[in-house]
């Protein structure tokens, strides 16, 4: 137990961020869903990379092309390797985005040319025309739900979605009930990014694939608190963004089965991404994954995201979610505050350490700037997911959200900050 703690000290020491005070007081940082801190091995990547690799990839004769090129193709495999994915040459099944939304919209995009016929007769499985339904769900991010329905608005599709429960999980026994033969897509997230808690999966699968749709997966919130493993899940597509996992900003990383991406037509065009280009006719552009990464990519930013992955499987994610799941019980004290109610599950199952809650009578930028005065970041509004706001009869949460580096002191951090908050604007 005590080599336990110890080791999650260690970790925690590897954040030079957290080491500051603010307001006067220690930094209790629980606003990891929005965006994770950086150990010092991703920031050292990244300077690295500038001081002593930095040139283009995959065109360059000289020897630091050469290198970058080695760096970012590697970076890419451990990427692919940490989510389950294919990552031998010809065969990868990860493609660099600019983050989880880049990567949705880039999907959104692809199935809106395949729809107007573009890509030849391998993408028409991705054409959406009227009568055909793209099913989301009520607890999606924005990043989801808006790409989903400007394809629907360009095709004539129409957008349905899976229902929440009560408590805010997504509603899978009523999958088979929206998911229809109509079905084309099925875009939902694994974990949500107010309510914390987990999808089951599988079923949602299951329900798409007997109806020939195409499962788009936002991995976002999960890849930083479960083990990945894409090929089990068996999903089609997958986004998520590297900054959410401890890597960089600007980056992120989008997964579809091979087969999927040899189909599906380029959405973005420019360099690099082109076999043949004239004047007079159609380009031909390459094979997946350059076929989707037009102009330069976020060279430095690719190779640090692969110190992430690394960074957490040195660390383990059976040891994190032990970790988190502590981390979480003693969160959801919040819900014995008298005048505090915890939007999402208040069990602590099949669920990570994001918990949104709201304190009666107090705006959440109240609650916020209350408790960041006492040196707790936590996030207010509606965190880019509106409809689930709505189910819960509130516009705007207040929302703690933990990481590997947090402690169960950061926590009581909170509490005690959140506990002092009706009384400071009675
Ligand atoms: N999906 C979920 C569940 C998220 O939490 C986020 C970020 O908040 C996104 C998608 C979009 O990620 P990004 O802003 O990094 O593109």
């Amino acid at each position: 137990m005590e080599q336990q703690e110890h080791s999650w000290d260690a970790i925690r020491a590897q954040f030079p961020i957290l080491q500051q005070t603010v307001h006067g007081k220690p930094l209790v940082y629980l606003d990891s869903a929005a965006t994770a801190q950086k150990p010092q091995c991703v920031i050292d990547a990244e300077s690295q990379f500038y001081s002593t690799i930095n040139a283009g990839v995959h065109r360059g004769a000289h020897e630091l092309a050469a290198r970058s090129t080695v760096a970012f193709e590697q970076a890419r495999e451990r990427i692919a390797k940490f989510i389950g994915a294919s990552w031998q040459e010809g065969e990868e099944e990860v493609v660099v985005t600019a983050g989880a939304t880049a990567g949705l919209n880039l999907l959104a995009t692809a199935f809106g040319y395949a729809s107007l016929g573009r890509g030849g007769s391998a993408a028409t499985r991705f054409a959406l025309h009227e009568g055909d339904e793209i099913v989301v769900s009520e607890a999606e991010h924005h990043s989801v739900l808006l790409p989903m329905q400007e394809l629907a608005a360009r095709t004539g599709a129409t957008l349905r979605w899976i229902p929440v429960t009560q408590d805010g999980r997504i509603d899978v026994t009523r999958a088979h009930e929206v998911i229809t033969a109509r079905t084309r897509i099925v875009a939902v997230t694994y974990v949500t990014n107010v309510t914390g808690s987990i999808t089951d999966v599988a079923p949602i699968v299951q329900a798409a694939h007997q109806v020939g749709a195409v499962v788009i997966l936002d991995a976002c919130q999960a890849a930083p608190h479960l083990a990945l493993d894409m090929h089990a899940l068996d999903v089609d597509f997958a986004a998520f963004s590297a900054h959410k996992m401890y890597g960089p900003t600007g980056v992120g990383f989008l997964y579809g089965k091979r087969e999927l991406l040899e189909a599906l037509p380029a959405a973005t065009f420019g360099g690099s991404m082109v076999e043949l280009a004239w004047l007079d006719k159609p380009a031909q552009y390459m094979a997946p994954p350059a076929r989707f990464e037009a102009g330069t990519q976020p060279i430095a930013q690719v190779v640090a995201s692969g110190v992430a992955a690394e960074f957490l499987d040195h660390i383990g994610f059976a040891a994190i979610e032990q970790h988190e799941h502590a981390l979480t019980e003693r969160l959801l004290q919040l819900d014995s505050i008298p005048g505090v109610r915890i939007l999402g599950p208040t069990e602590n199952t099949q669920r990570i350490g994001t918990v949104a809650f709201e304190v009666e009578g107090v705006h959440p930028h109240d609650v916020g700037q209350f408790v960041d005065a006492q040196g707790v970041a936590i996030r207010v509004g509606h965190h880019c997911a509106q409809p689930i706001h709505r189910h819960f009869g509130v516009f705007a949460s207040n929302r703690a959200s933990v990481g590997v580096y947090n402690t169960l002191s950061d926590i009581d951090a909170l509490v005690d900050a959140v506990s002092g908050v009706r009384a400071f604007f009675k």
